[in-house]
């Protein structure tokens, strides 16, 4: 009996043992496995922050703006371009499509998208910051779907347009300037060339001398002007397309000293002094380039500057750079024009600039020739308080 107490004891201390035995090993598998999947948890983790960080800098370097809406058409994500064109910076996600776009067609399109699953294209959308500057978007929208059925948002790409826009209506507005300018002189020759050949077929013997040459003073100074304009033009596309540059070390006193000889018959008539100081002795530039710059504006600066008034022309150094000044006791500008001066055919006063045989173009040519220097052009002018334009040229 004793024997089979003592043997039931064994068997329930070795089952005992067994099941305590194999608890242990199954909580020690399940440790390790749970252990492994938190490895495999905290991999995958830092393979998709890896994988977001890599889309962000990809889609931040997308210089398109991009926009991803729900179905509600609140954003799920757009890039920093986006943020940076359409929300000034700082764009709330819980903004919907008509809080951040004025415009109905961006809308529309987001809503074809979004309602009849298709894509669509819209061209040059206009869209006005806050700050009321315009910019130009041509903007396709596609759908976003789970397994290419259920629509759960759309996706739209903001390309700007705006410089293609602007460049396009600049040669516009350039077309139809030229023929303008060419338009006026050409009818001026054309009508003194009929009425001096009128008279000459109606009684040749009797064409006066007096009017005949007045009309061909007439013929030749329209004639000039359009020289000047064809020359100017040609000017300005040689130096906007690729033309070489070849600098060298130009010695400003030089340059003045040729300058000055080929304006002193003009200012003499004018009974105006043309003065200069040259503190920098030298200037890296091209030497061809550099002297139309300075024709022009010595030329300006004595066009409009009434008889008996100065221009100063000073070379310094300041910093790193290379400075000219064009001084006048001329009739200044309003500070409303200094921005717009340097645009090809813009004049303050186009009667005057006409009458002085301006093209329109000087300060164009100025701009492009200082800033192929990788230099900078301003103006500092007031009414009747004379005018200085200040070219700064960098140093070698
Ligand atoms: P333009 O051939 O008409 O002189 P520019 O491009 O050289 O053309 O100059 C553009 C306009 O800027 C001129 O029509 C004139 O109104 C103004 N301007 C230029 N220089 C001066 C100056 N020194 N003083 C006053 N106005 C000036």
């Amino acid at each position: 009996m004793l024997a089979l107490i003592i043997g039931s004891l064994v068997l329930l201390a070795v089952t005992v043992l067994y099941f305590q035995t194999r608890q242990t090993s199954e909580r020690e598998s399940l440790q390790r496995q749970i252990e492994e999947l938190k490895k495999k948890w905290e991999i995958a983790t830092q393979n998709l922050r890896i994988e977001e960080g890599e889309l962000e800098t990809v889609m931040s370097a997308i210089s398109d703006a991009i926009l991803a809406v729900d179905k509600e058409g609140r954003p799920i994500f757009f890039n920093s371009k986006f943020e940076l064109v359409f929300g000034q910076g700082k764009l709330p996600k819980f903004l919907r499509l008509r809080e951040i776009f004025g415009d109905p067609q961006i809308i529309q399109a987001f809503e074809i998208a979004l309602r009849e699953g298709r894509n669509s294209t819209s061209h040059s959308l206009k869209f006005t910051s806050i700050a009321g500057q315009d910019r130009y978007f041509n903007l396709s929208v596609s759908p976003l779907s789970r397994s290419g059925l259920v629509i759960y948002g759309a996706l739209g790409i903001f390309h700007d347009v705006t410089e293609l826009k602007t460049a396009e209506q600049m040669r516009i507005d350039f077309v139809a300037n030229v023929s303008h300018e060419l338009r006026t002189p050409l009818t001026s020759i054309k009508g003194y060339t009929e009425t001096l050949l009128e008279d000459f077929q109606k009684d040749p013997e009797n064409l006066k001398e007096e009017s005949t040459q007045e009309f061909l003073v007439k013929i030749s100074r329209n004639v000039a002007r359009l020289m000047n304009l064809v020359g100017d033009l040609l000017d300005l596309s040689s130096i906007e397309s690729n033309e070489v540059f070849h600098k060298e070390f130009v010695s400003t006193e030089d340059m003045m000293n040729r300058v000055g000889r080929s304006m002193d018959e003009k200012f003499r008539k004018k009974n105006q002094s043309l003065d200069w100081t040259c503190h920098q002795k030298e200037v890296w530039a091209d030497p061809n380039r550099l002297e139309q710059v300075l024709i022009n504006l010595v030329d300006n600066a004595h066009k409009y500057t009434p008889e008996g008034g100065g221009v100063w022309v000073s070379w310094e150094r300041e910093g790193q750079s290379v400075v000219l000044k064009v001084k006048d006791t001329g009739v200044g500008i309003p500070a409303e024009h200094h921005s717009r001066l340097f645009e090809r055919f813009y004049r303050v006063d186009k009667a005057r600039s006409r009458e002085q045989g301006g093209t329109g173009l000087g300060l164009s040519i100025v701009k492009h020739i200082v800033q192929k220097h990788d230099g900078t052009v301003s103006v500092q002018s007031a009414p009747r308080e004379g005018s200085t334009f200040i070219c700064r040229f960098p140093l070698k």
